[in-house]
């Protein structure tokens, strides 16, 4: 069924309108009846800890009391961290790939009717997440990348500007120069360069649920660092580095993106917490997969973290890599207020960015 019917039929259900639906091969489409508000419901999450979850979760608290809409306040908490500057793995700010420029992933899933949206190696716009929500709500496609995202967003009136901060074209070059000594870039010869610029991850994933019961997700970044020019990460990829679905939960991946894809990491949490796990012990879960999928810890090097929430609002987190002074984090705000949470992390080691 296309997204557009799909939207027709979910407005009209929201309606009230009486529908049936019609049977689709083999099986019916399931229609989830409302929920009556549980009480921890709302609850807005994000996968940072004390200082960004404040700065992302206020806000789109905020929203949501103004608006009474999920999918405006995930979007207003995405949008706080991809405008500043600050940080560096996501939007305006965010570490660019290996020729210098920054290209940006970002996707959008709506828990009610599976609707969702997502751009990926988007260059010059601000707000990858706010563009992702319009492929999702004025297409009836789910990706769009590159030139072609990059148009879309400029004929729906965002401005084309310049994401490379000053900080970020630093860090870049000192990668450039310290890369190899074998090519013709080098660092200047008073050592002010001679740092290493590790690769780096970060990432943000925002989900939240209505009092309805209604759940949104959105997940958005710059990518990998220093990454080919096109590569796309698991961010906008639906099923890996987010889903959402209204009758179980949501989930949201960060890290090293190739190993989410290849194992569908969101989806998998969402479905592990379908057949009974808590989002705790689905978040550990995929992780477990993860490691198993690699032939075991020896030959983990990278590192990845999920947040997951069920439809009743509890929340949990792990990662794979992590230490006593390095555990995952989640922060969540509710009626009760904000508030972190440690996860879980299954290998104890440094953890390398
Ligand atoms: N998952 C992102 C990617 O692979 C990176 C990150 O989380 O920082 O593009």
């Amino acid at each position: 069924m296309s997204k557009a019917l799909n939207r027709r039929k979910f407005l009209k259900k929201a309606a009230g309108v009486g529908l049936t639906f019609p049977f689709l091969g083999k099986f019916p489409e399931i229609i989830i009846p409302r929920r009556k508000a549980a009480s921890k419901l709302p609850v807005l999450l994000c996968s940072r800890s004390e200082e960004w979850g404040k700065k992302v979760l206020n806000p789109a608290w905020d929203t949501l009391q103004h608006t009474g809409s999920i999918l405006d306040a995930v979007e207003k908490g995405a949008n706080v961290v991809e405008l500043d500057p600050e940080d560096s793995s996501v939007g305006y700010g965010g570490l660019p790939n290996e020729e210098g420029v920054v290209q940006l992933d970002a996707s959008i899933m709506y828990g009610p009717n599976h609707n969702c949206g997502s751009v990926a190696a988007l260059e010059n716009i601000k707000t990858p997440a706010s563009v992702a929500r319009l492929v999702m709500e004025r297409t009836d496609h789910i990706h769009l990348v590159g030139t072609g995202a990059l148009r879309f967003a400029k004929m729906h009136g965002f401005k084309e500007e310049n994401l490379l901060t000053e900080k970020a074209r630093i860090r870049w070059l000192k990668w450039k120069e310290n890369l190899s000594d074998k090519d013709d870039w080098f660092p200047p010869a008073d050592g002010k360069y001679k740092k290493k610029q590790e690769r780096t991850t970060g990432t943000i994933n925002v989900l939240g649920i209505d009092d309805e019961g209604n759940i949104a997700g959105i997940t958005t970044t710059s990518g990998l660092s220093w990454k080919i020019p096109g590569r796309i990460g698991d961010s906008p990829i639906i099923g890996a580095g987010l889903y959402v679905d209204n009758e179980v939960g949501a989930a949201g991946a960060t890290g090293r993106g190739e190993e989410v894809i290849r194992t569908c990491g969101s989806f998998y949490v969402v479905e592990r917490m379908r057949s009974g796990l808590s989002p705790q012990a689905a978040c550990e879960a995929i992780c477990q997969r993860i490691i198993d999928i690699n032939g075991g810890p020896e030959n983990v090097d990278f590192n990845d973290k999920f947040v997951a929430v069920n439809k009743n609002g509890e929340v949990g987190c792990a990662s794979i890599r992590g230490s006593k002074n390095k555990k995952p984090m989640v922060a969540y705000i509710n009626k009760d207020g904000f508030k972190v949470v440690e996860g879980s992390y299954l290998i104890e080691a440094p953890v390398k960015k």
